[in-house]
């Protein structure tokens, strides 16, 4: 029987974690913004419509496993959870542990991020678990971490934001991605760096419209601007900064004429952006993945904190640098253990001390966890390969449409002896597993988030879920009770859970240990760290002192290169791609829900008239836009703002309209992050039949 009541909860989308009153009553269910901090009332198209995906006719209700005839059939649990823990046993029976993989999601509550990395470390002994929020803030996370010592998306609340007077934002447009953050931003004049006039840049004092994948090219010129026209703060550099002269060597070479010349950005306007934001009394530099989705992200955003460093932003009251992280739990998900190379608390998996404390709290020898594994792309494009994974595990994700070069990563998807799905929808993915396993959705249980500014924040459950869908942590019971496992190590109740998480990330980066339900259940504003049940949380870092042991931030000696690709005669255009209001991430949840998929019901290609012409493109026919790698077909929008040189689309829509089929696998060195944001294409007409 379903419940008759209304709890307070948390949108299951976006980063921002707005806040809802969600009410079952007999119509169905409602929902409602609520007072909280972040959005104050206000909701986004997506969140006032997620009810709806509580009731789509496409959920998924039962387990499937794949037949000899190939169909998915309607099979109990037992019969599921047996195929799947036979496989696995045999494959890694066969291949060894890393013949196993398992692939997470920035969506998964913290509780089931927490049990999936254990699950696979210890019920599986794989080192081979990454999770797509690679794909999202990895570039961040690495940048922030050796600059600051610590990464947290924003180290300061989002309400501090209103009292700016001027942001810059780079690569971000949360007038569409997150638009109750607008109301944070409405008094301060924006400075945006963006390909595209978005939605965010229509609102900006001041757009600069960089050819993509030149982000770089263009802080750099800032930083050189800010130097040479005086606007330093030389006694915050000296003070509370190292590395500073080494930065400065590297911006040297970029002067504002060859910025120009490289980014397309006018002197004029380069001069204004660093006028206005070394003028300002409080000032904010915000990046989002328009910064980071390269094969130089992580130096593109020290760019832009070395900017803010020299400023003198960051760790001060009023002013600072933060990353607008995107994924619902895409801060969480990052810290509990389910990345490749860290365990729980945000740590790595090759500190020593790091491993004795986890494994102590697990019960098992240091020496028994595996060691790093494949990043995300490396993970998906070593599937069926010698030496690959022969079997993988999806939770909370959809990758043959969010992944890079996804034409690619599908073949590698087909190619294992063994895929698992668990999610509640048939996503792409799940239509090509071996066996689907149905799960609960977001008011369908209990668990906790944190959002984009290191709080976290009680999911609550609203009504009982379908008769045969489970929670994800029954489901790593019921695998690791079946590959030998003690149960008890699974706890299948999320407090139980986070309990444990929170002594295992005791010390840790992302300590989590004085956070309770109860005190989240009380109402109290909790951003971690948060080391002891009296500790108040910390809702700004910084202010006494950056992470790394002097206490002082880094400067990070970065330098311009191309993109992997850059315009050929064959491919000379370069294709962006980004989100819509109406849609969020592979649209795996969002094409489901009828208002939204009325509102953006395909992919398009944005696209300047003059180049449209060129091409013998018009407004509302369909265009092929190819890359070295494949093509995807999408509706031609004609617009007189875009760069004569790029083209846009976004990366919701699913088969041949999947913009991921034209993005490539260059990636960045240290965070593995692929470039999403720059691929040379070209465009024609297609042709239909
Ligand atoms: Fe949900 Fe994000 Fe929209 Fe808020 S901004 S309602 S969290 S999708």
């Amino acid at each position: 029987m379903p419940d008759l009541r209304t709890v307070a909860t948390h949108c299951p989308y976006c980063a921002l974690q707005c806040g809802t009153r969600l009410s079952r009553e007999r119509a169905g269910v409602t929902v409602r913004p609520s007072d909280f901090s972040v959005n104050n009332g206000g909701l986004c198209q997506k969140g006032w419509t997620a009810p709806a995906l509580l009731d789509t006719p496409d959920r998924l209700r039962n387990p499937m496993v794949r037949g000899a005839d190939g169909r998915l059939t309607a099979v109990d649990w037992d019969t599921a959870l047996d195929v799947v823990a036979g496989g696995l046993r045999r494959i890694r029976d066969e291949h060894g542990p890393d013949a196993v993989g398992v692939f997470g999601g920035g969506g998964l509550t913290n509780e089931k991020a927490y049990l999936l990395g254990k699950f696979a470390r210890l019920a599986l002994g794989t080192s081979q678990i990454d999770y797509n929020g690679r794909f999202c803030m990895s570039s961040a996370a690495a940048a922030g971490t050796a600059a600051f010592g610590l990464d947290r998306g924003l180290p300061f609340p989002v309400t501090d934001l209103a009292s700016a007077d001027v942001v810059l934002l780079a690569g971000a447009n949360p007038a569409e991605t997150m638009p109750p953050l607008m109301q944070h931003l409405r008094h301060a004049e924006l400075v945006v760096i963006d390909p595209r006039t978005t939605a965010t840049a229509e609102q900006a004092a001041l757009h600069l419209q960089p050819a993509p994948g030149t982000d770089l090219a263009l802080v750099l010129g800032l930083l050189h601007i800010a130097v040479v026209d005086g606007w330093t703060d030389t006694d915050y550099v000296r003070a509370r900064t190292t590395g500073f002269d080494a930065a400065w060597q590297r911006a040297l070479a970029w002067w504002p004429e060859r910025v120009e010349r490289v980014t397309g950005v006018a002197v004029s306007a380069q001069r204004t952006a660093v006028r206005m934001l070394a003028e300002a009394e409080r000032a904010y530099v915000l990046t989002g993945r328009g910064a980071e989705q390269h094969s130089k992200g992580v130096d593109t955003v020290s760019g832009f904190v070395n900017l803010a460093l020299a400023l003198g932003l960051p760790g001060t009251e009023g002013s600072g640098y933060g990353c607008l992280t995107g994924q619902g739990n895409g801060q969480g998900g990052r810290e509990h253990g389910q990345k490749a190379d860290q365990l729980p608390g945000y740590r790595m998996i090759t500190d020593p001390a790091a491993r004795e404390h986890v494994a102590g709290v697990w019960g098992v020898p240091p020496e028994s966890l595996p060691g790093p594994g494949r990043s995300a792309y490396e993970l998906l494009d070593a599937l069926g390969t010698a030496g690959g994974p022969r079997a993988l595990l999806v939770f909370g994700s959809n990758p043959a449409v969010s992944a890079p070069n996804a034409g690619h990563i599908t073949e590698r998807l087909s190619s294992l002896d063994l895929l698992v799905v668990a999610d509640f929808v048939p996503s792409e993915t799940a239509r090509m597993a071996d066996v689907v396993l149905p799960v609960t959705q977001w008011a369908e249980e209990d668990g906790t988030m944190t959002n984009l500014e290191g709080r976290v924040l009680r999911r609550r459950r609203l009504q009982v879920p379908p008769r045969h869908a489970r929670s994800d942590l029954e489901v790593l019971h019921g695998l690791a009770t079946r590959l030998g496992e003690p149960g008890h190590r699974y706890p299948t109740a999320p407090r139980e859970v986070f309990d444990e998480l929170r002594r295992a990330s005791r010390g840790g980066r992302a300590d989590y240990s004085g956070i309770t339900y109860e005190r989240l259940d009380n109402g109290e504003a909790l951003h971690w760290p948060c080391p002891g049940p009296e500790h108040p949380g910390t809702p700004r870092l910084f202010l006494d002192g950056f992470a790394h042991p002097d206490g002082r931030a880094r400067f990070a000696a970065v330098d311009h290169r191309d993109p992997a690709e850059t315009p050929s005669e064959d491919f000379p255009l370069r294709a962006t791609t980004g989100r819509v209001l109406a849609q969020y991430q592979s649209g795996a949840q969002t094409r489901r829900v009828p208002d939204l998929n009325a509102a953006a019901p395909e992919s398009f290609v944005e696209i300047h008239p003059d180049t449209a012409d060129r091409a013998g493109l018009s407004d509302g026919g369909l265009a092929r836009v190819s890359s070295a790698r494949g093509h995807t077909v999408a509706r031609v929008r004609l617009v007189g703002t875009m760069r004569t040189d790029t083209v846009f689309l976004p990366f919701h829509f699913p088969d041949q309209a999947r913009a991921n089929l034209i993005t490539g696998d260059a990636l960045d060195p240290r965070s593995r992050m692929p470039e999403f944001k720059v691929s040379a294409v070209r465009i024609q007409p297609e042709v239909t039949r």
